[in-house]
């Protein structure tokens, strides 16, 4: 599998991505973002996947990189706003009006010039009022800053929110929080999953919590495997958690909502 990788989608990957798009290749998972005060469901986090014919399933980090560099991440997020949109009528009856849909926008579309456009369709194809969509943009690049600027301007108007990605982990300054205008942070996995290592690393995910609460941001930890995690998540006011114990990316048949809340529940009573 490894040798038709690099034979075949390493060796013309733009060809392969396009390829996969035309053939319906491309799904998309959903994982539960749970309120930690509540331990309900407050949205889904939309997660992307490639199942190959040959090669199998090609990791999301592959293939958004891939498509990154060969310029068919516009393309491919079209696509996976489409999918989103066929998936909405049954997504409606499974999550109350008000919850969130994460979605993850690359950087490069983000600047791109059919932006907008792109978005305003994907609107048109949504039930109104339902859902209020948040799109997750990871700190690792927001490179023209002017442009995001005015993006995020209309971005607010048209009703979207936006949240800083995998916080933690790039460039993302202080002088950025300032200057953007997030409405939420979400703390990258690596901050999570070496809680228990040392004070020190707690104290950081405090200081991160409380900064970002500094700037009325709505604070989301990824990544969130343990009991032990949870309950420093909740002591430490996050407001939401996401990870495998509140429960795993799934397709849209699988997503059991009520399952997930009422394991929630009952390790809350455990814990008290
Ligand atoms: P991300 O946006 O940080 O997404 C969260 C990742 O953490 C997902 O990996 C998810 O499956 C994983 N995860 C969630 N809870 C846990 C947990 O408790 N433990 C562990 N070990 N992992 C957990 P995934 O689906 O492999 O996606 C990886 C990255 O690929 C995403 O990171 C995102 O940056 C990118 N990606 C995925 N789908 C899309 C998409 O539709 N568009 C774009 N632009 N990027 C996407
Ligand atoms: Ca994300
Ligand atoms: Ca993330």
């Amino acid at each position: 599998l490894l040798s038709y990788y690099v034979l075949t989608i390493k060796s013309d990957p733009r060809k392969e991505l396009l390829l996969a798009i035309k053939n319906d290749q491309f799904y998309v998972v959903y994982q539960p973002v749970v309120r930690s005060e509540t331990l309900q469901i407050s949205g889904v986090e939309v997660l992307m996947r490639w199942r190959h014919p040959v090669a199998g399933e090609i990791p999301p980090d592959v293939f958004i990189n891939l498509a990154e560099t060969q310029q068919i991440i516009v393309p491919l997020t079209r696509h996976l706003l489409t999918l989103i949109a066929q998936d909405a009528p049954v997504l409606q009856t499974l999550l109350p009006a008000g919850s969130k849909l994460g979605i993850n926008i690359s950087p490069i579309h983000l600047h791109a010039g059919s932006f907008q456009q792109d978005l305003q369709r994907f609107t048109a194809a949504m039930p109104t009022d339902h859902f209020s969509v948040v799109l997750e943009i990871t700190e690792r690049a927001m490179i023209d800053k002017n442009r995001s600027l005015e993006n995020f301007d209309w971005l607010h108007e048209q009703g979207f929110e936006i949240a800083i990605d995998d916080f933690g982990t790039g460039y993302a300054s202080l002088s950025y929080l300032r200057k953007f205008q997030f409405d939420g942070l979400k703390l990258d996995k690596s901050f999570i999953f070496t809680l228990g290592d040392s004070p020190q690393n707690q104290a950081v995910v405090e200081k991160i919590i409380d900064l970002g609460k500094a700037y009325s941001m709505e604070i989301t930890a990824e990544g969130v495997e343990t009991l032990e995690q949870l309950t420093f998540l909740m002591k430490n006011k996050c407001d939401e958690v996401q990870g495998y114990l509140l429960g795993k990316p799934s397709a849209i048949a699988d997503l059991n909502l009520n399952a997930a809340v009422l394991s929630a529940y009952s390790l809350g009573h455990t814990m008290n």
